[in-house]
């Protein structure tokens, strides 16, 4: 390692790379790739929020907001929270405007967690939950979900891996990477057991706008649980707004108090451009979203359709816009599977062990992107796994 190395916290050295920034790089440099790896909407951000972020430049609006975010963004969240989700909270002291999602949860965790705290998520999941957890000096308590339960989140599965200690549970409705998602009768056993056990539950709703079929529902909504939970949102994956960098945290009121410390010494506030188009995309974003879902069905249909045809079993993810194949058929593990893959026919995927040790023997095939693409994709995958089964 490189000398200055010596002064990185260890807890931090010890902290992997993720592994889906090693494919990016790769595929980056490659010519005629044609990459499945992507975890953002191929949409660009809809024109109506784009002239309201321009409209916001015009007329000077620059400066910082207050630290919770401007009053007319959380007075819009509180509305559009209550009409799409269920809970009202209160715009002056239950929500937060934060840097997207990622850093709604990662002051979530740094406002909630002491060191050697202990918290719960369904694995194979995003990216960064591990990793922020061991940040705060915590012990991540991965639940392993399964494809024959269609990745949703066992009840029985959580009470088993519970252990004394345990303060947080992360839950991840419609799943990156698996689109699995939980029925109300599930949430519920999952609400009464946080419950019982007494824990705060950080409910990340992300992909619920692309929710195909069933609707959704949030725990924030079930009986006892608004009082101890945080529901996390965003406008990046609904909105295709991943570079504005803007969500938000609703919750009880003493929870986001300590988030709002973390956030007022570290981040300040969302960038006001920003907040002026989440707005707008509140206010009138509504068609935009049902098109782009809309789309991301027929491609999940035809994705869905063409790697079971090629013989890599694959449900049919009710939400999100990722496909999670199983590949361990063809003879490879996850990450041989995507390498060979990447370097023989210049696609992309991203292993499944990338989502932690659950996603051995899967890899997630991303259809963000146009029908054009993931059906030359699936043409280059039938030539490639015709290749391999025929070594
Ligand atoms: N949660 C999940 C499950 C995600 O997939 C992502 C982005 N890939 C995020 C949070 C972070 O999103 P953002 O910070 O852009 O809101």
């Amino acid at each position: 390692m490189e000398e200055s190395g010596r002064f990185v916290a260890r807890h931090v050295a010890s902290l992997p790379k993720s592994g889906i920034r090693d494919f990016f790089a790769i595929v980056s440099r490659m010519k005629d790739a044609v990459s499945l790896g992507i975890g953002e909407p191929d949409f660009v951000t809809p024109f109506h929020i784009r002239e309201a972020a321009m409209n916001a430049l015009e007329k000077g609006r620059t400066s910082y907001t207050d630290n919770r975010g401007t009053l007319q963004l959380r007075e819009e969240i509180s509305r559009y929270v209550a009409a799409n989700y269920g809970p009202e909270y209160r715009p002056d002291d239950e929500i937060l405007v934060t840097i997207g999602v990622s850093e709604a949860l990662d002051i979530l965790l740094r406002a909630t967690l002491n060191p050697g705290d202990k918290v719960l998520y369904h694995e194979p999941c995003y990216v960064s939950y591990a990793p922020s957890v061991a940040l705060c000096h915590a012990e991540a308590i991965p639940v392993r979900t399964t494809e024959e339960d269609q990745f949703a989140l066992d009840p029985a599965a959580l009470r088993a891996a519970w252990r004394p200690g345990c303060k947080l549970l992360i839950l991840n409705f419609p799943t990156n990477p698996t689109g699995g998602t939980a029925d109300r009768a599930k949430l519920e056993e999952i609400a009464r057991f946080a419950v019982e056990k007494d824990l705060l539950v950080a409910s990340d709703e992300i992909y619920s706008e692309l929710t195909f079929e069933g609707g959704h529902v949030s725990i924030a909504s079930l009986p006892g649980m608004r009082e101890r939970t945080v529901f996390l949102h965003g406008f990046s994956k609904s909105f295709a707004m991943t570079g504005f960098r803007i969500g938000y945290a609703c919750g009880p009121a003493a929870v986001v108090d300590g988030m709002l410390k973390v956030h007022q010494y570290g981040i300040m506030c969302a960038s006001i451009v920003s907040q002026e188009a989440a707005v707008e995309a509140l206010r009138n974003g509504r068609d935009s979203v049902l098109h782009m879902r809309d789309k991301y069905r027929e491609r999940r249909d035809f994705i869905v359709r063409r790697f079971n045809e090629l013989g890599l079993p694959c449900h049919s993810p009710r939400g999100a816009f990722y496909a999670f194949p199983k590949v361990s058929g063809a003879g490879l593990d996850s990450l041989d599977f995507a390498r060979r893959l990447l370097e023989e026919r210049k696609v992309a995927m991203v292993p499944g062990t990338a989502f932690g040790a659950g996603g051995a023997g899967f890899c997630r095939a991303s259809f963000s992107t146009s029908y054009e693409r993931i059906h030359e994709a699936c043409e280059r995958i039938a030539r490639f796994l015709d290749d391999v089964r025929r070594a």
